[in-house]
Parts: C-alpha cells; sequence; structure tokens
C-alpha cells in the first residue's frame, strides 16, 4: 500500500477518506458524493488545504485554537515529554510532574476556590464526571435523594450518553435513547428567536425564573446541580439578556443546589476575562474545562472542583477515572499553552484589542438586509439571517438550509463561518490582529451579499 502523504491528489485523499473514515456529525453517504475539505497545514490563524488555498480560519478548529496554530513552542515541550515520560497514570497512589503543575497552575487561574482538578481528555468526558461528582456529593452529604440535574434546551455539554444527556440537542436525544433518568430541561434563554413581544430583560427574567419553577416542581430535595454554558456555545453563541444570569444567581444561592459552568468554551480567553464566569460573576461549584486549555494541541479537559465539594468527595474512593486523566504530554503541553497565554498577555489583547474592534466591524453587519441581528461577547459572535428584519422573519425553507446556503458562500470565499440554524458563528483565534479582523471581515461581507442574492433567487424570502 502506498504511504498516504500531503502530497497525494486531492481526489484520492478522499476517495480514501470516503471508504474508511466515519466523520462525526456528518451524513458520510452525502460527504463521498463532494469529497472532504483536505487540510493539510496551519498557521496563526491560516489553515492551507490540499488545492493550496489559504484560508481564514474564524472558528478556531472548534472553538478551540486560543493561541493560533504554528506554535513551535509546544511541539517541543510534547516531543521532550514523550521522550522523558510519555505515559503514566495517575490512579493507584501516583502521580508526574506535569500532573502536579497543571493542577496547580489551574487551581491559581480558576476563579473563587475551584481549588482542585479532575482530568479528562475532553468536554464530553469532564461533563460525565461530573454527572457523578455531583451524585456522589450529595450521597455523601446525606441526601442521596438529590440526584436530578438540570440544564436548558438548546444547551451543548457533549456527545457521550451522560453529556449528550445533560445538553438539550433535541436531533442528539433522537438518535439513542437520551437523556438518560433524572436530567431534565428548562427553557434557554434565546431572546430572539423565542421572546416573542416580550422585552429581552423581561425574557431573560422569564427564562431565568423557569429553574426556580422547576427546582420548585421536583423538590428541592430532589435536585443536584443545576448546569449551564454562560454563553451558549454550539447551541449558535446565544448571549443571554443581561437581565438572566442574575437572576439565575438570586436562585442558586437561595437554593441547595450545586451550579456547574461550562465553560469549554467561554474558558482561557474567549470572553475577554480568562473565565466566561467572571464575566458575568458566576461562583461555580464546579466547573468543566477543555478546548483552549491546550488550544487544542491536546486532547485535555477537566473538572475544576471547589473546596467545599472536593472536601466532601475526598472523604472516600470515588470509583472514578480515564486511563488518560492527567496524561503528562497533555498536560504539559497544556500548561506551555497556558504559559504563552500568560505572558503574552493574550485575554488583555482580546479585552482591550481584538474584541472591541471585531465588535465595532460585526455590529456593522447588522446593516446588512439578510442579517436580524448582531451579536458579541469577545471573540464570539453571531448574527440572525432573516428573510426581513422588521419582524425577524424565517426563511420558506426548513431551518438551516439558509444558514447552510450562507455557510458554503463562506467556504468559496476561504472563510470558516459556521452556521447552527440560520445564524452565523465566528469564535475565531484569540491572537487576530485587526488586520485578520479586516479580511474576516470583507469576506463576510461579500459571502453575506452571495448568499442573499441565492436565496432571493431561490425564492427563500
Ligand atoms: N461543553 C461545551 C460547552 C462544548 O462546546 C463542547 C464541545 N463543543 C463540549 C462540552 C464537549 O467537549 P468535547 O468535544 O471535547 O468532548
Amino acid at each position: 500500500m502506498n504511504k498516504i502523504t500531503n502530497h497525494m491528489p486531492t481526489a484520492e485523499l478522499q476517495a480514501i477518506d470516503a471508504a474508511h473514515h466515519m466523520h462525526p456529525f456528518t451524513a458520510n453517504d452525502e460527504l463521498a458524493k463532494h469529497g472532504a475539505r483536505v487540510i493539510t497545514r496551519a498557521d496563526g490563524v491560516t489553515l492551507t488545504d490540499s488545492e493550496g488555498e489559504q484560508i481564514l480560519d474564524a472558528m478556531a478548529g472548534l472553538w478551540c485554537v486560543n493561541i493560533g496554530y504554528g506554535r513551535d513552542e509546544l511541539a517541543e515541550v510534547a516531543a521532550r515529554q514523550m521522550k522523558e515520560l510519555p505515559y503514566y497514570n495517575t490512579f493507584f497512589m501516583s502521580t508526574h510532574v506535569p500532573a502536579i503543575a497543571l493542577a496547580q497552575k489551574l487551581a491559581e487561574l480558576a476563579p473563587g476556590d475551584l481549588n482542585h482538578v479532575f482530568f479528562a481528555s475532553g468536554g464530553s468526558e469532564a461533563n460525565d464526571t461530573n454527572i457523578r461528582l455531583v451524585r456522589r456529593y450529595w450521597d455523601l452529604m446525606g441526601k442521596p435523594d438529590k440526584k436530578v440535574i438540570i440544564s436548558r434546551k438548546n444547551a451543548y455539554h457533549g456527545t457521550s450518553m451522560g453529556s449528550a444527556s445533560l445538553g438539550g440537542m433535541q436531533g442528539m436525544h433522537a438518535q439513542g435513547g437520551m437523556p438518560i433518568p433524572d436530567i431534565v430541561h428548562i427553557g434557554q434563554p434565546y431572546w430572539y428567536l423565542e421572546g416573542g413581544d416580550m422585552s429581552p430583560e423581561e425574557f431573560g427574567l422569564m427564562r431565568a425564573r423557569e429553574l426556580e419553577q422547576k427546582i420548585d416542581e421536583l423538590g428541592e430535595g430532589r435536585v443536584a446541580a443545576f448546569i449551564a454554558e454562560p454563553i451558549q456555545g454550539a447551541g449558535g453563541v446565544i448571549i443571554p439578556p443581561d437581565s438572566y444570569w442574575p437572576e439565575v444567581r438570586r436562585i442558586c444561592a437561595e437554593r441547595d443546589i450545586l451550579f456547574i459552568a461550562d465553560e469549554v468554551i467561554t474558558g482561557f480567553g474567549r470572553t475577554g476575562e480568562w473565565f466566561g464566569s467572571q464575566h458575568y460573576d458566576l461562583s461555580p461549584d464546579i466547573m468543566t474545562v477543555a478546548k483552549g486549555l491546550s488550544s487544542g494541541y491536546a486532547p485535555i479537559g477537566g473538572s475544576l472542583v471547589s473546596d467545599k465539594v472536593a472536601a466532601v468527595i475526598g472523604r472516600e474512593e470515588f470509583t472514578h477515572g480515564y486511563t488518560y486523566s492527567g496524561h503528562p504530554v497533555a498536560a504539559a503541553v497544556a500548561l506551555e499553552n497556558l504559559r504563552i497565554l500568560e505572558e503574552e498577555r493574550i485575554v488583555d489583547h482580546v479585552r482591550d484589542e481584538a474584541a472591541p474592534y471585531l465588535a465595532e466591524k460585526w455590529h456593522q453587519l447588522a446593516d446588512h438586509p439578510f442579517v436580524g441581528e448582531t451579536t458579541i461577547v469577545g471573540m464570539m459572535a453571531s448574527l440572525a439571517l432573516t428573510a426581513d428584519k422588521s419582524v425577524r422573519k424565517p426563511f420558506k425553507a426548513s431551518p438551516g438550509t439558509v444558514g447552510y446556503m450562507t455557510r458554503e458562500r463562506c467556504f468559496g470565499n476561504n472563510l470558516i463561518m459556521r452556521h447552527v440554524a440560520d445564524r452565523m458563528i465566528v469564535a475565531p483565534p484569540l491572537v487576530m490582529t485587526k488586520s485578520d479582523i479586516d479580511t474576516l471581515f470583507e469576506r463576510a461581507v461579500k459571502s453575506l451579499d452571495e448568499a442573499y442574492k441565492d436565496v432571493k433567487e431561490a425564492g427563500l424570502l
């Protein structure tokens, strides 16, 4: 068999890929007809594909390449760690230096008293840990009936049976018997789609109070925790109305339940603070992290745990753990990534420079006849496509049709933007310069113009 390399013709790579590789969240038969885009290299904020196209990655991979591509320091650390200690576990009374150092660093960076970390390989695994952590916590507290976890419709918390059950994605629940028992979902603070005639502030309060109502309906004695992303990412970059989080905070403070902030996307500088919990002044008992923890250079995630919860969990054996919990190479890479984020003041760059400039440009897109609203916090932004902006009118097509058409126009213009239904999303690497943002904006405008024309011609307005 020939060795497969970057230099093979694209069509050949695509054919082998289609024959053997099952892609995540993909209709593989459909993909096989088109052929997957083959990415061969990346540097900074730019991907190169097998045709030599230079593509601006306004999604930072899957919201994860916070420090940008091509940082040799991380490769060097990984190689050094692989030679010194490529693997050892942290079970059976063992540990190693990368896990120790990363745990200490995370305790230092995390807000409040989140001084403990349980490592995983990504966000889904970490959220599975969280399900077990909160139920175990209440068991040990002598309240074994407190098992139910309240989450939100259209939340994304991962793809394993546990984490996808926490998530509120109908399409996922429809495939494979989810949610698992004792996970329930309340409404999301998505004013644009669901707010009707209410003001955003009224709507935000109403959706926050669904948490209180759900706790009362179930009985506080049955509720273990509430889990939420500070800003829903995969749900469409849903930035809640200003009234939402203060009200949730009030409810959590009055009720004896744990709060889990899923910061897999909002962590490590994305909002212009180290964590989204700082942006919204939240005090989670547990925080899920992954993605930006290593800027995607190595698979690693974890649950950051408060002193209060860790003290209880630590009393007895917690019968949980992954082969790769605290993997030394991944931990060493994450630590180096955090060093770069800190020493290069990348979070300050987001807050003071990149995010304000991106916001200025992004909000200019609101003038486009195709765009119903633009929203942004830090370096995560979305816009709603609409058939008539005066009434937030949907298109004459199933939701997502127009979003998909627009995404394809973006690809055609060498810009990676994602669509969720008929919202377009960006979450670029945090290191974007003003000139990168100008390029993003020019390509976005061109793509929106083209897609709008397509949509008009197809009679979908
Ligand atoms: N939580 C959130 C908020 C996420 O956005 C994601 C991934 N998009 C996950 C959890 C799952 O992480 P992973 O894909 O690393 O399992």
